[in-house]
């Protein structure tokens, strides 16, 4: 019976190895679980390239929105865990969602095996360009004069703009009229358009509007100034130090893809991360480049269950509607 049970063992053992030898030999399918043109997906397109060319197989972009993202990554936590359907998840998805959705059909911290962080994403405060206030200080008089005339634009509850709005409608006791769309690359477009007011959006997807004029940006909510926007004040030179929130985009695969598929998919991460044309890319567009010990599997696991502990009291405190 032992040695049944042994010979069992070894079969499952020399299948996980074959699997991971040949690794991928197939198209790899990764999941973005909001509209194209984003961030979540400029991000994934960026380093999809080069670790497309490392594991010498095709990466393919699946866009799959709704629900504030949730639809998407539901969809990759139910996925075979065999290294061809990989997600890219955010602070959203994976950090704030949980407390938005009591009946969420995924645990961020049990469903995924991580494969590591691409990049970190300062939020910026930005609006229609012809929106009136000149500055920050202008804008939270004029917001708290007319909250209700206002319309704020997101990717759906749970969203990273939804939460992070979350905390800036809080913090200035406003509550404008909120437009949810299945991304803020196409929130963005209606941003540029004047159809919406203002956003809270990841640096990534703001960069070059800014740059162009084509939108304002009141204030960038980290510590320090992002060299991507030099001339962007902080939130606390612009007279709201409170206002501090980041978000994050980072890779991860079904609970149960083998660890030696995992561990190839982090290495082709970290050798992306390591390249100087994908690093520009993502510097340009004012993304933050994870540290070397913040790009292991095992930091992004320690991390994720932090940002769902950090997020679930911010959340509640904020007095945000759940379903
Ligand atoms: N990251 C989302 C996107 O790519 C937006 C969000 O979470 O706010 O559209």
């Amino acid at each position: 019976m032992k040695a049944l049970f042994a010979a069992a063992a070894a079969l499952v053992l020399s299948a996980g190895a074959t699997l991971a030898q040949g690794y991928p030999n197939k198209p790899i399918t990764l999941v973005v679980p909001f509209a194209a043109g984003g961030p979540t997906d400029v991000i994934a397109r960026i380093v999809a390239e080069p670790m497309s060319r490392t594991l010498g197989q095709q990466i393919v972009i699946e866009n799959v929105a709704g629900a504030g993202g949730t639809t998407g990554t539901t969809r990759v936590a139910t996925a075979a865990p065999d290294g061809y359907t990989i997600m890219m998840g955010h602070m959203g998805t994976h950090g704030a969602a949980p407390a938005l959705y009591p009946k969420l059909k995924y645990d961020p911290t049990k469903d995924f095996e991580t494969i590591g962080m691409a990049a970190g994403t300062p939020i910026l405060l930005v609006a229609k360009k012809d929106l009136p206030p000149k500055d920050l200080k202008e804008f939270m008089a004029y917001a708290k004069a007319q909250s209700d005339k206002l319309n704020l634009a997101h990717a759906g509850v749970g969203s990273v703009s939804h939460t992070t709005a979350l905390l800036l409608n809080n913090q200035l006791a406003i509550k404008p009229s909120q437009v949810p769309y299945r991304g803020t690359g196409p929130a963005m477009n209606d941003l540029v358009a004047g159809q919406v007011d203002f956003m809270t959006d990841q640096i990534v997807n703001v960069v070059s509007q800014v740059k162009a004029g084509s939108i304002k940006a009141y204030a960038i909510a980290t510590p320090v100034r992002s060299p991507a926007l030099p001339d962007v004040p902080t939130t606390k030179e612009a007279g709201l130090p409170d206002y501090q929130v980041s978000a994050w985009n980072a890779l991860f695969a079904p609970k149960g893809t083998p660890a030696d598929v995992t561990a190839k998919l982090n290495d082709a991460l970290v050798k992306a991360l390591a390249d100087e044309n994908t690093r520009k890319r993502l510097l340009d567009l004012g993304g933050v480049l994870p540290e070397k010990d913040q790009q292991s599997q095992a930091w992004l696991k320690g991390f994720v269950a932090e940002e769902v502990a950090r997020w679930t009291p911010v959340i509640k405190a904020a007095g945000a509607t759940a379903e």
